[in-house]
């Protein structure tokens, strides 16, 4: 059978009976909706529908029977009380109806609540834009200002777009938000191998959405922006490393967190004889086989480097200064499935309905269980829920143990939730007990030509020494130098503490715009696509306002970022991660947490999608 179906990747070719047995391994909950808005059958939406014996067939009727019965729909003709029956039979419970339009959007079922679809190609003014790097978000604003036809450029010092994927190339570098719900809401991938993609399918998608898009024309590569300076009347102007300068309106900056290594600070790391590494400076060339190695570090890229190097290497030792949580997540390598891949592709609705799925059980519910109770004692936990949570992962994490001088070592003693908690499948664990790994959690006094020097007096031999210590992620924007209005400098302003208006707007720095910035980052749930899709609708919602009312620029007043500063800091002091005594990359040296978002996502959602005129001084 053929059956051509309109905004569908894939006609549908296979037989009745190959539809059969690709039903079989649908996700369920996913092939209902889709089914009831396919048919637009308001009476399938009863649990008798959902079940796998009354499903299938129906589904096969219906797939049988397309394209007579199906029409596709104009995006906004599906109410959203409908939509809104839909989730709450999917998930079996209640989703609150502020949820809706969020997750609307995020299905393409939805446009983006914004004003700057208003600007044709011919509006070009000069307006135009800087955009500062070529990763994940970056790409999302030339995408964004391309479709508004702003004029822009973007810069990136790499030769390849990717940022945090490109450079991150360690063995073992994988995503840990669902795959399907990692990409973004506008640009879905159907052919992800795995429920959680390794770094060079992410790679490739994120190069493959740059060639859709046609943007590779409006990219400088190897241009590394050592400067911006404001000028005046609302410019700024850029320079590179090079010496190249250029002049804009307005300037995004997109240049990440996670993507300047942080060496250790330890005593004769320079002189080490060995090979040194960084896990996000990885060199390819490098052979670990039957080599001794040291791996400093044991959070997240740690956690996925070690499984997969301790088969090569000769004797592993893994240098641990605080324990990881670990959570289940028992397919965190699985491929995906072939029938529900072959329904991401061919059935209406469907992979919008995954999405949902992944978003949901993946946003809010786990923030109640990180938030501190002030009446609750004891430095393990924050909460009765943080204690439930405590307990069972501990109990999870115990159970993977059969050396038990491991288990007092393996355990963490701060809060789930304190630091960032890692997807398990029981590698990591698995690996930490081989016989040829050791995991030491004594500190290192210092490192000499052939090793390491523990504090106790031990020497551990080395051929190869990894730093899995991770990123210079409190230096935000940095090291580029940012001068403001009256010569302010960004860093001098910042100190030690950067703050933002809903991590994007800074008073004294007009035009200038942040992606992922202060107070963007997540601990509990969603992903920082979905972040940094609000932050650029909020962007461009700004855009627009300067062009509409031809002001010159625009900056946040300072009483209103002071404001959101404290709501935010007292919130984040209320959460997991804020609690004193643990250190983390979230916190600078003062305890403050700079990282975080500290409330829900339907909050960050629902404050940046209007922006308050009245929250800016506009010249
Ligand atoms: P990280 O979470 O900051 O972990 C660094 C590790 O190095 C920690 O175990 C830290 O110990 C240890 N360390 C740092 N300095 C040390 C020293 N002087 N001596 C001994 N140990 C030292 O860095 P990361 O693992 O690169 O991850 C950073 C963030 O990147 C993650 O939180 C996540 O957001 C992101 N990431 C994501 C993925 C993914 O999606 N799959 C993968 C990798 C990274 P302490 O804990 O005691 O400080």
């Amino acid at each position: 059978m053929r059956i051509d179906i309109p905004n569908v990747t894939e006609s549908i070719t296979a037989s009745g009976s190959e539809i059969e047995s690709v039903l079989q391994r649908a996700h369920l909950r996913s092939l209902h909706m889709a089914l009831v808005q396919i048919t637009r059958d308001e009476s399938l939406l009863t649990s008798r529908h959902s079940e796998r014996e009354t499903l299938i067939p129906l589904a096969l009727s219906v797939i049988e029977s397309m394209p007579g019965v199906y029409q596709p729909l104009d995006r906004d003709m599906l109410g959203a009380e409908f939509v809104h029956k839909m989730m709450q039979t999917m998930v079996q419970g209640n989703v609150p109806k502020e949820y809706v339009p969020m997750m609307m959007q995020q299905m393409s079922l939805l446009k983006p609540v914004n004003k700057y679809g208003d600007h044709p190609a011919s509006c070009s003014t000069d307006l135009k834009v800087a955009v500062i790097g070529a990763g994940m978000s970056g790409i999302l604003a030339a995408i964004r200002l391309k479709e508004a036809g702003i004029p822009f450029v973007v810069y990136e010092k790499n030769s390849e777009v990717g940022g945090t994927w490109l450079e991150n190339s360690y063995p073992g570098c994988r995503v840990d938000v669902p795959s399907h719900f990692y990409c973004y809401s506008f640009a879905p991938n159907h052919d992800w191998s795995s429920n959680f993609s390794p770094r060079n399918e992410l790679l490739d998608y994120f190069k493959s959405v740059v060639d859709k898009y046609d943007l590779r024309q409006h990219i400088q590569f190897q241009s590394d922006i050592k400067s911006i300076e404001y000028i005046k009347n609302g410019c700024w102007n850029l320079t590179t490393v090079e010496g190249k300068k250029e002049t804009f309106r307005s300037v995004i900056s997109a240049v990440g967190q996670l993507n300047r290594p942080k060496l250790p600070d330890i005593k004769g790391l320079a002189d080490f004889g060995g090979c040194l590494l960084h896990s996000a400076a990885w060199d390819e060339h490098v052979n670990l086989r039957g080599k001794k190695i040291v791996v400093i570090g044991s959070g997240a890229s740690a956690f996925q480097l070690v499984p997969e190097i301790v088969d090569k290497a000769r004797h592993t030792s893994v240098v641990q200064r605080s324990a990881p949580w670990l959570f289940p997540t028992p397919d965190y390598h699985d491929e995906v499935d072939i029938g529900h891949q072959w329904l991401l592709k061919h059935l209406p609705y469907y992979a919008n309905w995954y999405r949902f799925w992944l978003f949901w059980t993946g946003c809010d519910a786990f923030l109640e269980s990180l938030k501190v109770d002030s009446n609750w004692s004891g430095a393990r936990s924050v909460s009765a829920a943080n204690e439930k949570l405590r307990k069972s992962v501990s109990e999870y994490m115990a159970n993977q143990i059969h050396d038990y001088s491991l288990l007092e070592k393996i355990i963490p003693n701060y809060p789930p939730g304190a630091k960032r908690p890692l997807r398990d499948n029981g590698r990591w664990l698995s690996a930490l007990q081989r016989d040829n790994v050791d995991l030491i959690t004594e500190s290192i006094s210092q490192v000499t030509a052939e090793g390491i020097q523990l504090k106790s007096g031990s020497f551990v031999d080395a051929d190869v020494i990894i730093c899995a210590t991770g990123f210079q992620a409190d230096q935000f924007l940095a090291p580029m130098e940012i001068i403001g209005r009256d010569g302010l400098s960004l860093h001098d302003f910042w100190g030690n503490n950067p703050q933002a208006y809903l991590g994007m707007t800074v008073p004294n720095f007009p035009n200038l715009f942040c992606l992922y910035g202060p107070n963007t980052n997540l601990v509990h749930g969603g992903s920082i696509i979905f972040h940094s899709e609000c932050q650029i609708n909020y962007i461009m919602n700004c855009l627009s306002e300067l062009l509409d009312k031809g002001h010159r620029s625009m900056e946040p007043r300072m009483e209103v970022m002071d404001k959101f500063s404290e709501r935010i800091e007292q919130a984040n002091n209320k959460r997991a991660w804020g609690v004193p005594g643990v250190q983390s990359w979230y916190k600078n040296s003062e305890g403050r947490v700079t990282q975080n978002w500290p409330f829900r996502l339907v909050d960050y959602w629902s404050e940046t999608s209007q922006m308050k005129v009245e929250d800016y001084i506009w010249q």
